[in-house]
């Protein structure tokens, strides 16, 4: 019999409900993967909210236990720490991949049912790392955090962060790092790069096993029903076609959309060079490896369907025995994405300029204002909260003759509302956030961590960032965006 130590007493009042489901599927999907023994990890920051939300509770926990269990030491009962294989089209070129630096403890389900992967990213070597250390270094991990928990905050679904650890070892990437663990909490980290890793195997048996365990888990509406493979194909569209269609609605630029970074549960996954866009246009990029804009923030629709097309190619089996039949099916299904895509983004654009009916010139208005935003290098979201309050603020670009031209058309559209000005504007205000993770204070928030060991800005930023539709917080009056932000570049940080 196994002795309890201190710590397993420690982890048991956490409350884990844990099951491994991915670790019982087939042996190609995973190698068992061990967290690298660390000497002194230490909690960086807990996210004791989703730990609620999930039903765990770490104030029994003492500060060592808790750093040793997000670092993933001493792992026992429940855990089965995995790596998961897949592939990926990386700016385009298909590879073979896997969790190179990250490690699946496996799932918990919540008090309400929900079934989460709980995942170590930068817990060192698994057999997928290639050339790479397995690591991550404490900025990065930071960065995932603020940026996943303000897409929370913003009502667009996203895997989550339930802590960082320091490791108490140096990363070496252009200079010595502070090495970093993120607990990242995922409905699944299944990605289209999963479905392609069986796909270049031409192992049909498995893609199958592969699609029924993931209609099951994300999809179980669809379990029964005939062709239920090309239905699955639509709601992983559909669900795509909804999420981009809110990073627009709110200038989120994921800056890697690589089909490995493209989870089919349809949440916000993978978190690297991402930012928010400042001046509105269309050819935004942050990230300083990606050259040619291929992710952009106006291509993320195309690309998104580019990605969706590869995971069609990899469902292809599955649809009909007959090949040319089977690509007739995805074709068809793919082709409805960019009508979705539009039916999302209208409705969520109607909604942030308060508009409560459909009418057929709407796209046009939207589309005048995103023109006049352009031309103006007008706030993406500074512009939408402005036309959210009682008052439109007194500057400068809202008194040129090119925006008074619009906002007339606006207003007149407005007027169709059958619900008050004031009742409308409110609604607006809850769609249209007054506080996003504007790059400065994400960064100030960084420096002061990795610095200092100060996280008291990152605590403050996360405050805010969980009430983004609430202008009371401190946070509202420093949302004005450094004017020289053009120059902003984000950075991988593998
Ligand atoms: P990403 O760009 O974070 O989506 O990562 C792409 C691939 O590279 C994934 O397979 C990662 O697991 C792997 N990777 C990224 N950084 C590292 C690293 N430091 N060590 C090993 N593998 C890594
Ligand atoms: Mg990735």
């Amino acid at each position: 019999m196994s002795t309890l130590t201190a710590a397993d007493a420690d982890r048991n009042t956490v409350g884990w409900n844990f099951d491994n489901t991915y670790a019982r599927l087939p042996e190609v999907f995973f190698v068992p993967a061990i967290p690298a023994t660390l000497k002194e990890p230490r909690v960086s920051i807990l996210n004791h909210r989703l730990a609620r939300e999930l039903g765990l509770n770490f104030d029994a926990l003492s500060p060592q236990a808790a750093a040793e269990l997000f670092a993933g030491q001493k792992l026992s009962e429940p855990f089965q720490p995995i790596a998961q294989a897949y592939a990926g089209h990386q700016y385009g070129h298909f590879t073979m991949l896997g969790d190179g630096r990250a490690i699946l403890l496996g799932e918990h389900r919540t008090p309400s049912g929900r079934l989460v992967d709980i995942q170590l990213k930068g817990a060192g070597r698994t057999r997928f790392s290639r050339g790479g250390d397995g690591r991550a270094a404490l900025g990065p991990m930071l960065r995932e955090y603020i940026i996943s928990e303000a897409m929370a905050g913003l009502g667009i679904p996203t895997t989550r962060s339930l802590a960082v650890v320091t490791t108490g070892e140096p990363v070496f990437r252009t200079s010595a790092l502070r090495g970093a663990i993120l607990t990242r909490v995922a409905a699944s980290h299944i990605r289209v790069g999963t479905f392609a890793y069986l796909g270049a195997r031409q192992d049909e048996e498995n893609l199958r096993v592969l699609a029924d365990y993931t209609i099951e888990r994300h999809y179980p509406e669809l379990a029964d029903i005939s062709q239920k493979y090309l239905e699955f194909l639509r709601a992983v569209i559909d669900r795509q076609a909804a999420l981009i269609a809110q990073w627009q609605q709110v200038g989120f630029i994921h800056g890697v959309m690589n089909t490995d970074n493209m989870a089919i549960s349809g949440e916000t996954i993978d978190y690297g060079p991402c930012a928010f866009m400042n001046a509105y246009h269309p050819g935004t990029v942050f990230s300083s490896i990606d050259q040619h804009g291929r992710y952009a923030y106006g291509n993320q629709p195309a690309i998104a369907q580019w990605n969706l097309a590869r995971f069609a190619e990899a469902l292809l089996p599955l649809l009909d025995r007959d090949e040319k039949q089977a690509i007739d099916l995805a074709t068809g299904v793919l082709h409805e994405f960019p009508t979705m895509f539009e039916e999302y983004w209208l409705n969520g654009m109607r909604k942030k300029l308060g508009l409560e009916t459909s009418e057929p010139g709407d796209m046009k208005i939207v589309q005048s204002l995103l023109d006049w935003m352009e031309q103006a290098q007008a706030d993406f979201n500074g512009t939408f909260r402005d036309l959210s309050l009682d008052e439109l603020p007194d500057r400068d670009l809202y008194r040129t003759q090119s925006f008074q031209a619009w906002y007339a058309q606006w207003q007149q559209r407005f007027a169709h509302n059958a619900r008050s000005a004031v009742s409308a504007r409110g609604a607006m205000r809850a769609v249209n956030p007054a506080i996003i993770p504007r790059n400065h204070l994400v960064e100030a928030a960084l420096a002061a961590a990795e610095q200092h060991h100060d996280l008291s800005p990152t605590h403050r930023l996360l405050e805010a960032l969980t009430r983004p539709f609430d202008a009371q917080t401190e946070l509202a009056r420093t949302q004005t965006p450094p004017p020289a932000d053009t120059n902003y570049r984000t950075y991988c940080g593998t």
